[in-house]
């Protein structure tokens, strides 16, 4: 026989539990993405949003109180990048760490690859430490979450971080299934992030994503779930390299035919 650890008893009861319905309201009010999701789909994220909402450790900043609202929104949203891949892509997010506003952090921070390059006080609406937390700014993701049109998600953001995070570098290139795969992938990413450096990539990705190849591919991540049509029209190729690492065609979502 095996024995359950807490923590997969945790999860395994979590899981047996009826979705709350007031989760649900608050999905369906407050959130762009839950009217897009077919009825098993939604099946399929309430479970993972039980999970990651017993799962994880949630804190408030000093003084601030943690809802149901902040945690299944924030459960919601990152849960959907993981949808069709496998619930362990999280097991590198420990805490979620929820502010009321945008945080300044001090000390140092690496605005490149080559290490660190700036020291200060710094203004973030998100963050995702290298095995360590997950910080979100509260009011910044419950005001994207429905504004799809922004093409502008801190909690879709800082998850790719976390799913980049997976195999030990944050370089823009999640884990993927074969040689080929990553070789196509790193085609293709390549060329539109030096495209975004050169001014040449149009509006729908945001500057921010000239940083480094980590915050082009978490940039570009927001931009595949909020306009994901857009995004097909314009760029195909890193369309179809971020459905097939994620498994899913959101802009099919989107279609009306
Ligand atoms: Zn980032």
């Amino acid at each position: 026989m095996r024995f359950e650890s807490r923590r997969q008893r945790r999860l395994r009861e979590a899981s047996e539990q009826p979705f709350p319905p007031d989760w649900r309201r608050i999905l369906a009010a407050r959130w762009f993405g839950w009217h897009l999701l077919t009825l098993s789909e939604r099946e399929r994220l309430e479970d993972l949003v039980k999970r990651f909402v017993a799962d994880k450790r949630w804190e408030a900043a000093n003084g601030f109180a943690l809802t149901d609202d902040m945690r299944v929104l924030i459960a919601a949203q990152a849960c959907l990048l993981v949808l069709e891949l496998d619930y362990d892509h999280f097991r590198g997010v420990g805490s979620i760490i929820v502010h009321p506003t945008t945080v300044v952090l001090q000390g140092q921070r690496s605005t490149d690859t080559t290490g660190i390059v700036s020291n200060g006080p710094f203004p973030v609406q998100g963050q995702a430490q290298y095995e360590g937390p997950v910080t979100i700014s509260w009011d910044v993701a419950s005001y994207e979450a429905r504004h799809p049109g922004l093409a502008s998600n801190v909690v879709f953001h800082e998850f790719a971080h976390k799913l980049d995070m997976l195999d030990g570098t944050v370089d823009g290139t999640p884990p993927l299934p074969d040689e080929a795969a990553r070789g196509r992938w790193i085609d293709v990413f390549t060329r539109e992030y030096e495209s975004l450096q050169a001014g040449t990539a149009g509006d729908l990705i945001r500057d921010y994503g000239t940083v480094n190849p980590g915050e082009f591919f978490a940039v570009a991540t927001e931009v595949f779930f909020c306009r994901p049509l857009a995004l097909r029209d314009e760029k195909p190729e890193l369309y179809e390299a971020m459905a097939d690492f994620y498994r899913q065609n959101p802009a099919s979502r989107m279609s009306t035919d």
